[in-house]
């Protein structure tokens, strides 16, 4: 358990944001939390936020109260019948060690969702999703300590009402639930999802026929790494924006004016590229202040060196118009702004 007043969270988002929280509570054990919510709930100014990895967060300004970190590690096998796999993570292991340590365990199902930067618990939160896979095909069950009760509760794959980058945690339990742990449904067999172009391309050029969960696993991380910037590097929350969801009118009127324009069905909607309507609007690379849209990936906003807060928003504001004037469409932010 670690307690700091008046803490820079810098180091705690991967947008490098130099932001300040009056108190930063960072936990090891469940219990740790439990403790430390029944002290401070009834508080009337208790205000908090969970930070994971701080991987989808844009900080605008200081946090004026407690930033809660889970560090609670740990993950098993809790059942297996037939061909289903269950596995528990608790909320602060890092994502992607996950994944592998699944596909090690001959688990199989995420692989198409590895090298996602941050933790377990917010895989459920944001319902994380690349490459033609989603969190919510394999997530059973969340634990989650329910804030207004203080009781642990758990929630079924169906309860949490997940939509793209959506759950209920990001609506009606929004600042009420802390997540403790995520059980995922997987598979013993192997169930090869190779619909992306980049990752049939990448098969193909490696002479990988038959691919195995492991293959797939190492065909999305080297795509990633060729395409995303290391969060080591470039300091970014990864997509700023989400792909425009829209009507067969509305796309139908667009198709007509833009012929070229890219996008996915989305059952009998329509989602648009993002990352395509920024560069058309000739912003790729575009930098404002400390802030610059991504030279390779429009839909990327990142640190250009010493960035504040509020020049990535700002930047987010004009490629927001631009995109709006050319195509009026209104692209909604992914990252989460505080
Ligand atoms: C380079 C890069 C690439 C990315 N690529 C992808 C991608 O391909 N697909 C994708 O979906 N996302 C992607 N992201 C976004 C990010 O990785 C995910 O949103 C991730 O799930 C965030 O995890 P985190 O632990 O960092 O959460 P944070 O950013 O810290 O928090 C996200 C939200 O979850 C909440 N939260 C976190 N932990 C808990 C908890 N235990 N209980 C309750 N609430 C909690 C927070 O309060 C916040 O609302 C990318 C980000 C980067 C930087």
């Amino acid at each position: 358990m670690r307690l700091e007043h008046d803490y820079n969270l810098r180091e705690y988002n991967t947008f490098g944001i130099n932001a300040k929280c009056n108190t930063f509570f960072e936990y090891s054990t469940d219990n740790e939390l439990f403790d430390f919510i029944r002290q401070h709930r009834n508080d009337d100014d208790f205000k908090f936020f969970i930070l994971g990895g701080g991987s989808n967060i844009l900080f605008t300004k200081d946090f004026d109260g407690t930033i809660i970190h889970p560090c609670t590690k740990g993950r098993n096998i809790v059942y297996e019948n037939g061909d289903n796999i269950f596995v528990e993570a608790q909320a602060g292991e890092n994502w992607d060690e996950f994944v592998e340590w699944s596909i090690t365990n001959k688990a199989y199902g995420l692989e198409n969702l590895s090298y996602i930067p941050g933790t377990v618990g917010a895989s459920a939160v944001q319902n994380i999703g690349a490459y033609g896979a989603e969190a919510r095909q394999f997530i059973h069950r969340v634990k989650f300590l329910h804030l207004d009760s203080g009781d642990i509760q758990y929630m079924t794959n169906e309860a949490c009402c997940f939509g793209y980058r959506e759950s209920i945690f990001k609506h009606l339990l929004k600042g009420k639930a802390i997540i403790l742990s995520v059980v995922y449904k997987l598979s013993k067999r192997p169930n090869i999802n190779r619909s992306y172009a980049d990752v049939e391309k990448f098969l193909t050029e490696n002479n990988i026929s038959n691919p195995t969960p492991a293959d797939i696993r190492n065909a999305i991380i080297a795509i990633r790494r060729k395409k995303l910037p290391e969060v080591s590097e470039t300091g970014s929350a990864g997509s700023f924006f989400k792909n425009p969801v829209v009507n067969t009118e509305t796309f139908n009127a667009l198709k007509e004016k833009f012929p070229e324009i890219k996008y996915f069905t989305a059952g009998n909607d329509y989602k648009l590229a993002a990352g395509w309507l920024i560069d058309q609007c000739g912003l790729k690379g575009f930098q404002h202040k400390g802030a610059a849209v991504h030279k390779n990936q429009a839909l990327i906003l990142i640190n250009a060196g010493n960035a504040t807060g509020n020049d990535v928003l700002e930047l987010s504001d004009i490629v927001r118009e631009k995109v709006f004037a050319k195509f009026e469409i209104n692209l909604e932010p992914e990252a989460i702004i505080i």
